[in-house]
């Protein structure tokens, strides 16, 4: 995605364009597998961004529905980018071994998530995440 696209993403949720922001944005979007902030800071190369400054713009974008927060067995809060063209919601495995971390874009819990809007839940959310030895590691 360019910044210009990036910028429409965000005045599209009414968040502000802001150099942080699309910074997050940008390394997130490139990102093979979901990046905890320090993951973030790093490819902050132009400028040093502190920590709470990322940790801030993380929680505001995915509150904007645009990051998907998962952990893994290290509990470290991990994002990724939602859309465009890319899934609203997906599960990850991770070897236990080497820690490759493989996204699962089918959610296993749809019928799951359906029947809970039934009676009238709305907004739900879940994180179920895999742990296993991968293919390479068994
Ligand atoms: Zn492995
Ligand atoms: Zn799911």
């Amino acid at each position: 995605m360019s910044e210009t696209e990036l910028s429409h993403l965000l005045s599209n949720k009414g968040l502000r364009r802001t150099p942080q922001r699309i910074q997050v944005l940008k390394s997130l979007e490139k990102a093979r597998q979901p990046l905890s902030a320090e993951d973030i800071q790093k490819s902050f190369r132009s400028y040093v961004c502190d920590l709470a400054t990322i940790y801030r713009n993380l929680q505001q974008l995915e509150q904007a529905g645009l990051l998907e927060k998962t952990f893994f067995s290290d509990q470290v809060a991990r994002y990724r980018l939602c859309g465009p063209g890319k899934p609203a919601h997906s599960h990850h495995i991770e070897c236990r071994k080497c820690h490759k971390v493989q996204v699962i874009n089918d959610c296993l819990l749809s019928a799951q998530v359906k029947s809970l809007e039934k009676i009238g839940y709305r907004q739900i959310s879940h994180r179920l995440e895999f742990q296993a030895t991968c293919p390479d590691c068994a």
